[in-house]
Order: structure tokens, then sequence, then C-alpha cells
């Protein structure tokens, strides 16, 4: 595409629709925002003036692209987009400067926001990682696209109309036009469930989903549907928009392997069952979830699944998360429940900003996903005992990864949808307040797993605890958990207390490397070459012709191979021509501490301090060379040095006078 060179791989595009969907979904949640704020366990805190992607899409929708040749696209593209707001649609960014925002960085672990993205200039930096880039390389990187799929998906998100898709391989053509087919599919499917929910047939389950206490407006929301009793109901009515094999690889279908060992003809995978759709970020659907209606012997499992498939992976998708995205940033944390059915039941009651693993421990890709979005979770996992090691095992993961949990613990044993249907949202929402520290939970835990007061049972109940404590990132946090797990497990013993403080000890902690310290001349310099208004032109042209005369008084720099490309670059953007990571990351540091570009005599001195340092330089190459001359008795060569180092004293002393005098 940047070559402008024209793929013969296209397929017809499908992001704006994908992006006007999940869009309408977060404009219909903000209109119960204020309501929500009232439960959050981590006290008040939503970002004022957090931008949604509803708003990015009301402010660019008015940019239309006329006829532009391909190979513009992209540049039109990259002058459309705000990265600010293409970003925030990722992550969330505080203000951090006149032109600048900051946020956790979504490419490396960390708990302190060391990710900076430039407003005016349109690049991120991350100062832990050294990740930079533009526009397309952030969505490129988060979304692990190519960079035509990243220039299709920015121009998507800013409603800039795109013809034709373009591939860089007929893998990647092939790849993506399955997968755009098997949307279809599931979208047609999807209508299709609705529809079958709706007629005769879907009586029964209309009534199992009125006894769980779904609305019609819930039930289309969430876009619930049945699937008929029958083994081709699905087949037929799909069979017409794709071949064998796409319909096979969809999984919404099921095929008995035969005698020699080949699969057999397709039937409908999903019968007599509640269908939910199961969507991506974006809303669209990729698979289903589906409970039985039968019950005995017939009744097969509770749930079943998609496969796995080209759109669907099980450990990559948080159910809800579509929906939920929005008001998990409004309220800084998100509400993670186990089973669909919890899920869509809370959603439905006001409480938005929930997701549910499915009812398994949670991946560490499922926890990436998240950790864009928030970093602090309550949990309300089912309290019997495989919803409690589910639990724990999503908690120790999510511990690692820097989140900060609380966990709610319903009582009544109840489910969260039998909780909220039975005793209201209100008393769900102060069970919500009422949520505890992780380690407070694990310590009741801890006592409740092994009661007693003998010391063989507080060492069980230490040991127990000792991997959690281990686990929290934070050294502080760790003495806490420490401190109160001796507490309340009345250990006084002296080896176990010191068991524990060990414990707090260990955990290695994050280093964060930062980027090497850039000294002030070389910040003036990058800033003065990275000037892109030409009412400063003078001031780049002064640092532009230093380089051009006197390269070698800039060789020891250690950003200068990003001086020197910034010198050649002309008009071109100044964090595109610097090719190496490391100096695009030095760029990086410059440009986002500046606030204007460096004053004319503010580069000359700049400049007059880098021939100073030249000429010491040479000086004490001089005096060495000077010293051996004198060793070896070379009287000549001894004179040639002197005389050169005279005129290196009276050159600095000339540099040194013409200086405005320093009070
Ligand atoms: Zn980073």
């Amino acid at each position: 595409m940047r070559t402008g060179v024209l793929s013969p791989f296209l397929v017809p595009l499908i992001e704006t629709r994908e992006l006007m969907s999940s869009q309408l979904v977060n404009s219909v949640q903000s209109a119960h925002r204020p309501h929500l704020q009232a439960f959050s366990p981590f006290g008040p805190g939503p970002t004022p003036g957090t931008i949604s992607a509803f708003h990015i899409l009301l402010r660019t929708s008015g940019l239309i692209l006329n006829k532009a040749p391909m190979l513009d696209i992209a540049q039109t593209v990259k002058q459309q987009a705000d990265i600010v707001k293409v970003i925030e649609g990722y992550i969330r960014l505080r203000k951090a400067g006149a032109q600048n925002y900051t946020g956790l960085c979504p490419f490396h672990k960390e708990k302190s926001p060391s990710f900076s993205v430039h407003a005016v200039r349109q690049f991120y930096h991350c100062f832990g990682c050294g990740v930079s880039g533009d526009v397309f390389s952030f969505v490129g990187k988060i979304e692990n696209v190519s960079f035509p799929e990243a220039v299709r998906i920015v121009a998507g998100k800013c409603g800039i109309p795109l013809p034709k898709r373009e591939f860089s391989s007929p893998e990647e053509a092939a790849g993506a036009r399955l997968r755009g087919k098997l949307l279809d599919l599931h979208e047609t499917a999807t209508a299709w469930f609705q529809e079958q929910l709706q007629g005769p047939e879907g009586a029964v389950a209309r009534e199992y989903l009125a006894g769980r206490g779904l609305t019609p407006e819930g039930i289309k929301t969430f876009r619930i549907g049945y699937a008929p009793d029958s083994f081709n109901a699905l087949r037929d009515r799909l069979s017409g928009m794709a071949d064998q094999e796409t319909l096979r690889a969809s999984g919404l279908f099921a095929s008995k392997e035969q005698g020699d060992g080949t699969q057999g003809p397709i039937y409908d995978r999903f019968r007599k069952r509640v269908v939910f759709p199961i969507c991506n970020e974006s809303g669209r659907v990729i698979a289903f979830t589906a409970r039985t209606l039968e019950t005995g012997e017939k009744a097969g499992a509770k749930y079943i699944n998609s496969p796995e498939t080209p759109l669907y992976s099980k450990g990559q998708v948080l159910f809800n998360l579509d929906k939920a995205r929005s008001a998990i940033r409004q309220l800084e944390f998100a509400l993670l429940v186990e089973g669909q059915m919890d899920c869509i039941s809370v959603f439905l009651r006001g409480i938005q900003n929930v997701i549910a693993t499915s009812g398994t421990a949670f991946t560490e890709q499922q926890v990436a996903l998240l950790r864009r979005h928030t970093s602090q979770v309550v949990v309300n996992f089912d309290p019997d005992a495989a919803g409690s090691n589910a639990a724990e095992k999503s908690i120790a993961l999510l511990t690692e990864e820097g989140f900060t949990i609380k966990i709610v613990t319903l009582d009544g044993g109840l489910d969260p949808d039998r909780y909220i249907r039975e005793r209201g949202v209100e008393a769900y929402t102060a069970a919500l307040r009422g949520s505890r520290r992780q380690s407070d939970y694990l310590i009741e835990r801890a006592r409740l797993t092994f009661p007693g007061a003998s010391s063989e049972q507080k060492v069980k109940a230490m040991n127990y605890l000792l991997p959690h404590i281990r686990r929290l990132p934070e050294k502080l946090a760790r003495d806490q958990f420490a401190a109160d797990a001796a507490q309340k497990l009345g250990i006084d013993s002296a080896v176990l207390r010191e068991e524990l403080r060990q414990a707090a000890l260990k955990r290695r902690d994050h280093v964060e490397t930062r980027t090497t310290a850039l000294t002030e001349v070389e910040r003036v310099l990058l800033r003065a070459l990275a000037i892109d208004d030409p009412e400063f032109e003078q001031t780049r042209r002064l640092a532009i012709e230093a380089l051009a005369q006197q390269p070698a008084w800039f060789e020891h720099l250690g950003a200068f191979a990003a001086l020197q490309a910034l010198a050649d670059r002309q008009s071109r953007d100044p964090m595109e021509v610097v090719e190496d990571e490391a100096q695009r990351a030095l760029l990086a540091e410059a440009l986002l501490a500046e606030t204007k570009p460096p004053e004319e005599s503010e580069v000359q001195s700049a400049i007059q301090e880098i021939h100073e340092r030249a000429i010491e330089s040479r000086q004490r190459d001089l005096r060495a060379l000077i010293a051996e001359a004198e060793r070896r008795g070379d009287f000549a060569e001894l004179a040639v040095l002197t005389q050169q180092k005279l005129e290196m004293d009276r050159t600095l002393r000339q540099l040194h006078n013409r200086k405005p005098p320093e009070r």
C-alpha cells in the first residue's frame, strides 16, 4: 500500500459496519452511567473528560475521503486520524501536558504509566519498554495485524471509507476472506436463531428465558436465540452462502468420523438449545454457547460451545467485553463473574461493567485484554468448591499481573444471577460495595480450610497463604498481607513469623528500564531538527548547517544517528525518518518533554557547546600525543603537536569570549 502497488488480493470492506454496531451499544450505555458510579468498591474516580468511541465517531464522521489514489490512502488516513482518540479506544489515557497524554503501556507490564502519546506530533512512545511509532504501528501491534490491515482499521475507526482491501500475500488474503465469510455466517446464524426464538417452536425457550427473568428487550440486547430440534435446519439456511469446507470451518456444524477416517456429512451442532452469541471486542458474533432445554438422559451437556475456529479461541475472549468496556473505563474497574447467564443478568440490571470468563480460569491473553481497560477487578464467582478453585487460579494470575483485586462472596451461597433476581439490584450493589480485599478473602479461606488453633493447622494455613503473598508484585502489599495473616491466624511463633517476613521480602520486583538520559544539548538539537513550523525554519536551518559543516563535532553524542537522520529529513515526519528503535526512543523523549520549539539563541549556544566539547576532546588527545612524543624524544613531532595545542587553546578562549557574560 505504501508503495502504491495495487495488490490483486481484494475483498470488500467489513470494518465500518462492525464499528457502527459497537458504537451504538456504547451510546446506549452512556445513558446509565451516573447511577453506576455509586457502587465502586475502589472509591470515587471516573476520569473526567474521557472520550468514548462514540464521540470519536461523531467528531470524525464528517470526514469523507475523496477519490484518493491508493498510494495516498495511508497518508490521508494518518492526517485525519487522531492518534490520541484511536489509542483511547484501547487503553485509558490521561492528559499529562499541553501536548501529551500518558497511560499504562499495553505492550509491557507496569503499574505506573510510562506510555506517552504526543497529540500534536501524533506518535506514541513508552519510556518503559522503548516501543514507539505512529497510529498504524500502534494498531498493528495491539491488534497483531499487518500494516495494510492497520490502515484499514484506523480508517474504519475514523469513518474514512476505503474502496478495497489489500493484502501482502495470497495466504493473508485467503485467511481474511475466510474470516470475513465466517463472520457473515455467524451474523446470519444469529439472526436466524433470533427468528426461531420468536417462532412456535421457540415457545419452550421463551418460557425458559422468562423464567430466568429475561425481558424481551434483554433478549434483544444480547441477541439470544433458539436452535430448533433439527439436524439440518441451520445447514439448509446457510448452505447457499458458503461451500462445505467453509461451513465446516465455522464450528456451527458437527460431523462424525467415518470408517475410512474421513469426516462424514455435516449436521447442526446446536439443537433444541437456547443460543447465546459470543462477540469479539468489536461486537461481532464469533461463536455461540448453547444451553440445553432437555432434561434427563437426552439432555447431554448443560452447555455446549463453539469449538476453536479461525474466528474464535476460547482463551482469548472475554464474554461481554464489547458491551462492558466503556462502563469499565468509566467506573475504573471490571466486575468478573463466571457464567454468561450471570453476566447477562447483572448487565441487564444496569451494572454494565460486567464480564465473564465462561466458567474457566483466566488465561494470560484474557488478562492482557482486560488490562487495556482497567487494572482493578471485583471478582464474583460461584461460592461452590469448583468455583473457588477457578476463582483462585484467576485471582493468582491477575495478582501476578499487578491487578488490584477485591472479592465478593454472596451470602446464601447464591450465584450472581439468582442473587440479583431474588434480592434485587440494590442488595447486589451493596454486596459489591462490601467486597473484601483479596488478602482478607484468602486469610478467611485459610481459616475455614484449616480450622482450629493447633500449631499444625496454623502451619498448613500459612503454607496455603505463602504462595499468594509471594505473588504480589509490591513489597508494601506483601508486608501488609503477611502482617494481617500473622495477626488473624494468631501466629505467635517467631519461626513462622520469620517465614512470613521472608515471603514478603522475596518476590522479585519489576525493574523498569528507562531510556538513557539525553543531555540538554541533545534535546535542543533534536527539537530544533524536528521543527515543522515554517515560522521557525531559520532555527532548524541553523542546526542542519552545523551538522553538515562539522559532523565530527557531533559524533560522540548518544543521539548522533537520530540527529543525522533528522538533518536529512526535509519535510518528512521526524519520527518516521529515525529508523533505529533506540534512536527513535531518544527523539520521542525529547519531543514529549517539549512545549514549544527551541529559540534560535538556544540552538546557537548548543552548537557552541558542542564545538567547545569537540575542542576539549581534541585538546585531551593532543596532551596524550604530546606526552607520548616527549617520552620518545621526538622533538619535531612535539613542536607540531604543541603548535596545534596552542591553536586549540586560542580557539577555545575565543569561543568563551563570544559567550554573553555570565552573572
Ligand atoms: Zn511499554
